[in-house]
């Protein structure tokens, strides 16, 4: 690290000391805001400091491919080899640096491996190392009507453009292209990556690039790309490149709104939160993405951005929210049978439009007499008159509390055609249909709500709310 060199990073550390190793000499360590460590050391061979960043993950499993010296810090230097060889095979790991992996021993020590190079720190491209948790791709085809294209992933390991270390994403990074040329759209980009799989000189790569109308992927999400202009630190290291395009002939606003989705997704599939976003500018202090930092191209400006990444990533989560089903005990099953209602995933069909609390009460009674029953509504009170309602809870304990043998169950009652959970089907219950389907991201429904819009929802199926759902809703308004 020299301090001349323009592409320097300011660390904000809360705390430094500095101590002699043997076969490195004076250490220093950083302690960073976060609670992280920065180690830096003298490169040997020119004096000047070097960084290696090592990032403390949560524990999983890795399985390198082929046998790797131990070392003792993440460094590319004979003097920190332990000596010991790590055969192929999988471990626990907890740290991870550029190319490096911290593996977890069972005496709860730590040994370091780089399997991207070879015993002279020769680089050998190829990904030699699976964690657990990779996501390649993302799971869907589209997002939010944009086509996610995997057309042009680059074919080959190339050390400059797609080298084949793990990347372990902490964030996604945001640029732009800086590229305003007509036709300069994400297919043109991505052409771009691909024709420079077999070449040799330019260090420039990023995972996904993202236009007015589509996406396409170049690198798969748990490797890494050279995008952040910080070496080998978290940028370039633990990170997912997004560029989003600013071609003259496109819409630049737009693009920036798909960004948003596309971030939101990759965040979500990654088990990432919502707020791990980060700007190029953060990593190595370049002006990127520039339009949103200078507020040009119509841009949404940053904060917005992260707002709507962090809305989008909401519903993502409460869309594929997945409730838990815990089976009837055989005597809840009977009950429920005698009944005439139907029991699917905690939910309780069967009941119509316009039913009062106290006509669910009294068919409930009449299949067990002893049993105890409280409906609650959507606010959880307690209630004996009025309609039942979308979302109203029914509890029922059956059985003796003196022979010691009861069962409680709370079932959530579902009134179909009843969306905002009144027991009446009216013009309001249609607007906030016909709301979700125009834009299901921007208005969600609960599950409940959802269970109440899926009309032709059968046992066993999970619900979903389509355009059959929607003419029946249609028909039944025109009615
Ligand atoms: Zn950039």
């Amino acid at each position: 690290m020299n301090d001349n060199d323009p592409n320097r990073t300011l660390i904000e550390a809360t705390h430094l000391s500095v101590r002699w190793e043997n076969g490195s000499g004076i250490v220093k360590y950083f302690t960073k805001k976060d609670g992280s460590q920065l180690r830096i050391v003298k490169n040997p061979n020119n004096g000047d400091y070097i960084e290696i960043q090592a990032v403390s993950i949560d524990t999983q499993t890795v399985t390198l491919t082929k046998d790797c010296m131990g070392h003792r810090v993440p460094l590319e230097y004979h003097a920190f080899e332990t000596g010991e060889m790590i055969k192929a095979g999988t471990y626990q790991v907890n740290k991870i640096g550029v190319g490096w992996i911290g593996i977890l021993k069972e005496d709860g020590t730590n040994v370091w491996v780089n399997p991207n190079r070879d015993n002279d720190y020769n680089y050998v491209s190829g990904k030699f190392t699976f964690f657990e948790n990779d996501v390649q791709t993302l799971s869907v085809s589209q997002i939010n009507g944009i086509p996610v294209n995997t057309n042009y992933m680059i074919p080959n390991y190339n050390r400059v453009v797609r080298p084949g270390y793990s990347n372990v994403p902490l964030y996604v990074t945001i640029h732009n292209t800086a590229n305003t040329s007509n036709g300069a759209d994400a297919l043109a980009h991505a052409q771009i990556q691909y024709n420079r799989r077999n070449s040799a000189d330019i260090w420039t790569s990023w995972h996904f690039q993202v236009d007015d109308h589509s996406i396409y992927q170049s690198i798969p999400m748990d490797e890494v790309a050279w995008h952040a202009g910080d070496g080998s630190m978290m940028g370039n290291g633990n990170t997912i490149a997004i560029e989003i395009c600013e071609n003259n002939d496109g819409n630049y606003a737009q693009a920036e709104r798909n960004a948003a989705y596309l971030t939101a997704q990759i965040l979500y599939e990654n088990g990432m939160p919502k707020d791990a976003v980060r700007k190029h500018g953060d990593w190595s202090g370049k002006n990127c993405p520039h339009n949103i930092n200078d507020g040009t191209k119509g841009t949404m400006g940053w904060s917005a951005f992260v707002q709507l990444v962090g809305q989008i990533y909401d519903q993502l989560v409460e869309e594929n929210q997945e409730i838990e089903e815990i089976p009837l005990s055989e005597r809840f099953s009977e009950y429920i049978s005698k009944t005439g209602y139907i029991y699917d995933q905690n939910l309780l069909y069967g009941i119509e439009l316009e039913t009062s609390v106290s006509d669910v009460i009294n068919k409930l009674q009449s299949a067990d007499p002893n049993a105890q029953i409280t409906v609650m509504n959507q606010k959880n009170e307690a209630i004996g008159e009025g309609l039942v309602g979308t979302d109203f809870k029914a509890k029922i304990i059956l059985g003796n509390v003196e022979e010691n043998n009861v069962e409680e169950f709370l079932f959530t009652l579902v009134i179909p055609f009843d969306i905002n959970g009144d027991g009446h089907f009216n013009a309001l219950d249609y607007r906030s249909f016909t709301y979700y389907m125009l834009d299901k991201r921007k208005y969600a429904l609960s599950y409940a709500q959802k269970a109440g819009a899926d009309l032709n929802h059968k046992q066993n199926e999970a619900i979903s709310v389509n355009a059959l759902d929607y003419r029946q809703m249609t028909y039944a308004m025109l009615k």
